[in-house]
C-alpha cells in the first residue's frame, strides 16, 4: 500500500490536533516537524469559556462555540487512544461585572445564548458568600455570572500526549525550523521531505513560510505574558475567574494559579518578561483574593499569538495551490477553537465531511499572491 506522504509544519494545538488524527489511519505517513520557540500553546492560560464574551462577531462565535464543544470529543479520543489522564476539565467559569446592571445584562446574553449552546449549562447570578462558597479566599464587593459548563485545559500537558500517542501511532516527530520550497519540498537543515499534502500550522510565524514563496499573509504577532503562583489553596474544584480587563485567575490541581495575560501589540516576535506587567497583573488578582499577596511567583510564560486584521482566524486549502492547507490568526481564542481546527484540517486530506461549513474562515481573503 503507498501511503500518502503528510507533513505538517508546528507543533501547537492546531498542528497536534491534527497530526493526531491523521496519524490513526494507516494509509498517511506523517510528519511533523515543530521549531519549539515561543509557542504559544504552551503559554496559554487555559480558559475554555468562549460563551460570555461580548464579542458580537457571528463568525467568530460560532466557531469557537463550536470549538469548546469539540473538547468532550477529544477528551473520549484521548482516553480512547489510552490516556488516563486527561488535561481538560469542567469547572465553571465565573465572569464579574463591577455594575449589577451590567451583570444582569450578561446573564441575559448568556439565558439567550444558551438555546444555541447547550454546553454553557446551568447558570446562577453570585454574590458575597455565595460567590465565596465557589472560591473562598475571595473578597469582592462585585458580582459574577458562574456558567457551569466553562472549562480549564493545560495546553502543554495536551500537547504532550497528542504528540505521544501521534508518535506511537507511528507519526514521525522532527525538532527543528522547516522551510518550504516551491516543488512540493520541504528543508530542514540539510535535509529534503517530499510531500503530497502540507499543513501550515505555524502561528504567526506563517508569513516566514509563504513570505518567500511570493505571497503575502495578513498576520500580525502579539505578545502574551502571564504567571504562575503556587498556593496552599484547595483549588481543584474552584472555577476560573474572569476579571474585568484582561486578567483572568485560572485555577489548576494542587494549588496552583494561572494569572494572566497581557495583549501586547507593538512587541513584535520579542519573548523577553517584562516584570512590571507582570507585578501589575499580580496585583490586580490580589485585589480580589488579597491572600495571594504572600504567594511567590513560581513560574512565568510569554508565547506570540497570531492575528488577522479583521481578528478572525482562517484555515483550510490554499486556492491556488490545494496541495497546501494553512491554520492562523486564532489570537486569544486559539486553545479554544484550536482543536477543532485541527480535526476538520485532518478531514480534510481523510477525505471526510465535518458537517461544519468551513467557508466563512477560507484563507483566499487573507493569503494572496504578490
Ligand atoms: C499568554 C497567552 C494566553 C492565552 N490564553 C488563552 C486562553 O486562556 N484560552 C484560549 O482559548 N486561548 C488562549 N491563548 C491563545 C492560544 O494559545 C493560541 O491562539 C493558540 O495556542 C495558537 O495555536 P497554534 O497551533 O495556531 O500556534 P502555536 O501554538 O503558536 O504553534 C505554532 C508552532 O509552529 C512552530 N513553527 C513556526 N514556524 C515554524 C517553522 N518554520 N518550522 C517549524 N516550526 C515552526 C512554532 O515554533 C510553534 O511551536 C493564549 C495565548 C497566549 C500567548
Amino acid at each position: 500500500m503507498k501511503q500518502k506522504r503528510i507533513i505538517i509544519i508546528g507543533g501547537g494545538i492546531v498542528g497536534s490536533t491534527a497530526a493526531f488524527y491523521l496519524s490513526q489511519d494507516p494509509e498517511m505517513h506523517v510528519t511533523l516537524i515543530d521549531e519549539g520557540r515561543g509557542n504559544a500553546t504552551r503559554a496559554a492560560a487555559g480558559i475554555i469559556c468562549p460563551w460570555l464574551s461580548q464579542r458580537r462577531n457571528k463568525t467568530w462565535y460560532h466557531l469557537v462555540d463550536r470549538g469548546a464543544a469539540f473538547y468532550l470529543e477529544l477528551m473520549q479520543d484521548l482516553q480512547k487512544a489510552g490516556m488516563p489522564q486527561l488535561p481538560y476539565k469542567q469547572t465553571g467559569t465565573l465572569v464579574f461585572k463591577k455594575k449589577d446592571s451590567l451583570l444582569e445584562k450578561l446573564a441575559t446574553m448568556a439565558q439567550e445564548r444558551r438555546n444555541q449552546s447547550p454546553m454553557i449549562g446551568q447558570l446562577e447570578v453570585l454574590k458575597g458568600q455565595k460567590l465565596r462558597e465557589q472560591v473562598p479566599p475571595l473578597v469582592t464587593d462585585q458580582g459574577a455570572v458562574l456558567t457551569h459548563g466553562g472549562g480549564r485545559v493545560d495546553g502543554g500537558q495536551l500537547l504532550d500526549q497528542l504528540q505521544g500517542l501521534f508518535q506511537q501511532q507511528g507519526g514521525q516527530l522532527l525538532k527543528g525550523k522547516a522551510q518550504l520550497l516551491a516543488n512540493q519540498q520541504v528543508q530542514v537543515g540539510a535535509d529534503l521531505y517530499d510531500y503530497d499534502e502540507i499543513i501550515l500550522a505555524a502561528g504567526a510565524w506563517l508569513p516566514g513560510l509563504l513570505t518567500p514563496l511570493g505571497y503575502e499573509v495578513d498576520i500580525a504577532p502579539q505578545k502574551g505574558q502571564l504567571l504562575e503562583l503556587e498556593t496552599t489553596f484547595d483549588t481543584d474544584t474552584w472555577p476560573g475567574c474572569m476579571l474585568h480587563g484582561e486578567i483572568d485567575i485560572l485555577p489548576f490541581e494542587g494549588g496552583k494559579l494561572v494569572i494572566g495575560a497581557t495583549h501586547e501589540n507593538d512587541q513584535g516576535y520579542d519573548l523577553s518578561l517584562d516584570r512590571k506587567q507582570i507585578q501589575q497583573m499580580k496585583d490586580i488578582a490580589t485585589s480580589f483574593i488579597p491572600d495571594l499577596a504572600q504567594c511567590e511567583i513560581s513560574q512565568t510564560r510569554v508565547g506570540t499569538r497570531a492575528y488577522t486584521s479583521d481578528f478572525l482566524p482562517f484555515y483550510g486549502r490554499l486556492s491556488q495551490q490545494p496541495a497546501i492547507l494553512v491554520a492562523s490568526g486564532l489570537g486569544s481564542s486559539g486553545l479554544t477553537c484550536g482543536p477543532f481546527i485541527g480535526w476538520q484540517l485532518a478531514q480534510s486530506i481523510l477525505g471526510q465531511k465535518t458537517g461544519f461549513d468551513a467557508t466563512p474562515y477560507s484563507p483566499d481573503a487573507y493569503i494572496t499572491v504578490r
